[in-house]
This record gives C-alpha cells, sequence and structure tokens, in this order.
C-alpha cells in the first residue's frame, strides 16, 4: 500500500504539531500513534492499550487541542481522532 508523509501545523498559531506517516488515500481523520515520525515523544506510546496512558494532542504552542485520544479496534491501536478545523496538513 502506497504511503505518504504529512506536516500537521495548528491551524490558530501554524506551529509545528508533528509528522506522519499515511497509508492510503482519503482525508485524515484518525492517525496512528505508531505512525507519528516526529516527535520522537510519540514513540513510546505506541503499544498503550489504554487511552488514558496516551498523552493529550495539543498544540505546543497555544495548547489548542486539534486530537482526541482513542484506542482503535481491531488491534487496539492507540490513535488520535482529529478535530476538524483546528489544523492544517502539508504533504512532506
Ligand atoms: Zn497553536
Amino acid at each position: 500500500m502506497p504511503s505518504r508523509t504529512f506536516s500537521i501545523f495548528c491551524n490558530q498559531c501554524t506551529e509545528f504539531i508533528l509528522r506522519y506517516r499515511k497509508e492510503g488515500s482519503g482525508s485524515l481523520i484518525r492517525i496512528y500513534v505508531k505512525q507519528i515520525l516526529e516527535p520522537e515523544y510519540f514513540k513510546q506510546f505506541k503499544n498503550k492499550k489504554l487511552k488514558s496512558e496516551t498523552p493529550r494532542l495539543n498544540c505546543p504552542q497555544c495548547l489548542q487541542r486539534v486530537g482526541i485520544a482513542v484506542i482503535h479496534e481491531p488491534g487496539k491501536r492507540p490513535a488520535y481522532r482529529m478535530i476538524k478545523g483546528t489544523f492544517i496538513k502539508k504533504e512532506s
């Protein structure tokens, strides 16, 4: 399956939030922690099974919330459901 890489920025203050490897087409509705390439910080959470163990996904600068932690079935993969209108994505 082809994959593409996106950088996500805050729509409020334009701060860089994360870089993500996306498989397949379609819009960015849900992102898997395992596929977050940057910042490195997220790697330690890739095998968590509880959403309470996954950090909040906020803009590091203005603290706007851009995603909600979820555990995606099947496979219990930690992920974020992205909040529409809070971020800008650019292919990178
Ligand atoms: Zn921001």
